[in-house]
C-alpha cells in the first residue's frame, strides 16, 4: 500500500493516525461488541461519544456557554437554504457578501426563503480579493450578514471577521474551521461541512448563538428546525454516526497536536512555503491579493494551458494527488488542510521547481 500526499479540495486528506485508529476499531468499538456503525445512537456508548466530541470541540474553539453545538446532515449546501428558513423572516432582507463561488451559491440557495441583498461583492474583479472596506453597504435591519470565511475555489480568505454591528454574522467555515483560533463571540452562527477540515462528508457541524434558535419558526417541518435539533441534542433522527465518530477522533488528534493555535502556525508555514515558491518562480502564478490569500486552498496557473495535462500526470506519478484546479478558475489548486503535513508541501514545491526547470 502506498498513501500519497493528498492535496484534494474535498473530500480531503484525513490524519493518518485517525485512519489507523478507525481501522483498528472498525470491527469492535469501545467494548460494545460491534462496530460504531452497528450500535444504537441512543445507547450509552454513542451518547458518551456525542457528549465528549462536543466538549472537545468546545475546548478547541473556546466556544462560550451561550452557543449550542449541533451535529447535522445535508452538507453545507443544504444549510445555505436552511439557515434563512430558520433565522430570517420572509419579509426581512439578509445581507450576503460575495467573495467567490461558494458565497454566490449560498446567496442563490437562500433566495427562496428570504430577500437576498448583496451588501458587498468582489465579483467584478474576478474574486481575486475581498471587497474593499469602503464598498460595503450593510443594512442594519437585515436578519443576518452571510460570509464565506474561506473561498475554497477562488482561494480567498478573511483574516478577521467583518464587523457587522448588532446584525448577527453567519459564516460558512467549511474549508477553514479548526485551521486557526477564532473568536466565536463575533459570530451568530458558524457552520461547516466536515469533509475538508473535520472528517468525512455527510456531517455538518454548526455553532449557533442561543438567541438565534429562538427565531426558528414553529411552522416548518421539525427536521428543518435548528431549535428542534438543539432540543434533541442533535439526535432528532438517526445522525451520521460514523461521520460523527470520525470527527470525534479528529478533535482528539487536534488536541494532541497542540490545538488550533499550533495548527494555525503550521498552516501559516505551509502556505508561506508554497506562495513563496509560486511568486519566486517566474513560472507559476497566483492572482489573489496577498492580503486575502487563503492558507487552505492555493490556486495557481502554469504559463501555458497545454502544460496542465503534463503537470497533472507527472505530479500524480510523483505521488502528489488531486492538484487539478476547479474548472471555474482553471490551472491547479493545492489544498493544505490541517491533515496535510509540511513534508507534503515541501515535496510539492520540489516537484514544481523541477517541472519549471524542465518546461520553463
Ligand atoms: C465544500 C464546500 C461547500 C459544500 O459542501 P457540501 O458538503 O458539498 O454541501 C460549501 N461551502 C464551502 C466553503 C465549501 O468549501
Amino acid at each position: 500500500m502506498s498513501r500519497c500526499f493528498n492535496f484534494s479540495a474535498g473530500p480531503a486528506a484525513l490524519p493518518e493516525a485517525v485512519l489507523r485508529q478507525a481501522q483498528a476499531e472498525l470491527l469492535e468499538w469501545n467494548g460494545t461488541g460491534a462496530s460504531v456503525m452497528e450500535v444504537s445512537h441512543r445507547g450509552k456508548a454513542f451518547m458518551d461519544l456525542a457528549a465528549e466530541s462536543e466538549r472537545d470541540l468546545r475546548d478547541l474553539l473556546a466556544i462560550p456557554d451561550h452557543y449550542r453545538v449541533l451535529f447535522l446532515q445535508g452538507g453545507a449546501t443544504q444549510h445555505f437554504a436552511q439557515i434563512p428558513m430558520n433565522i430570517a423572516r420572509r419579509d426581512q432582507v439578509a445581507d450576503y457578501v460575495l467573495t467567490g463561488a461558494w458565497s454566490e451559491k449560498a446567496a442563490r440557495e437562500a433566495s427562496p426563503y428570504t430577500t437576498v441583498r448583496v451588501a458587498a461583492s468582489a465579483q467584478a474583479g474576478g474574486y481575486v480579493g475581498l471587497p474593499p472596506a469602503g464598498q460595503w453597504r450593510l443594512d442594519a435591519s437585515a436578519a443576518y450578514v452571510h460570509v464565506v470565511s474561506n473561498e475554497t475555489i477562488h482561494g480567498v480568505q478573511f483574516s478577521e471577521p467583518p464587523d457587522t454591528g448588532e446584525v448577527p454574522l453567519v459564516a460558512d467555515m467549511s474549508s477553514d474551521i479548526l485551521s486557526r483560533p477564532i473568536d466565536v463571540a463575533r459570530y451568530g452562527l458558524i457552520y461547516a461541512g466536515a469533509q475538508k477540515n473535520i472528517g468525512a462528508s455527510g456531517l455538518v457541524v454548526m455553532i449557533v448563538r442561543e438567541d438565534l434558535l429562538a427565531r426558528c419558526p414553529a411552522d416548518i417541518a421539525r427536521i428543518f428546525s435548528y431549535a428542534e435539533h438543539a432540543a434533541q441534542g442533535s439526535l432528532l433522527n438517526t445522525p451520521n454516526t460514523f461521520g460523527w465518530y470520525l470527527a470525534s477522533l479528529v478533535f482528539k488528534w487536534l488536541k494532541a497536536q497542540g490545538g488550533v493555535t499550533a495548527m494555525a502556525a503550521r498552516n501559516a508555514e505551509k502556505a508561506a512555503v508554497l506562495y513563496a515558491a509560486i511568486d519566486g518562480s517566474g513560472f507559476y502564478r497566483n492572482p489573489v491579493d496577498p492580503a486575502a490569500r487563503s492558507a487552505m486552498n492555493v490556486p495557481f496557473t502554469l504559463p501555458r494551458a497545454e502544460l496542465d495535462e503534463v503537470f497533472l500526470r507527472e505530479s500524480r506519478e510523483a505521488g502528489l494527488l488531486a492538484l487539478k484546479g476547479h474548472k471555474l478558475v482553471g490551472g491547479m489548486r493545492a489544498s493544505l488542510y490541517n491533515a496535510v503535513p509540511l513534508e507534503a508541501v515541501q515535496a510539492l514545491v520540489a516537484f514544481m521547481q523541477d517541472f519549471a526547470r524542465r518546461h520553463g
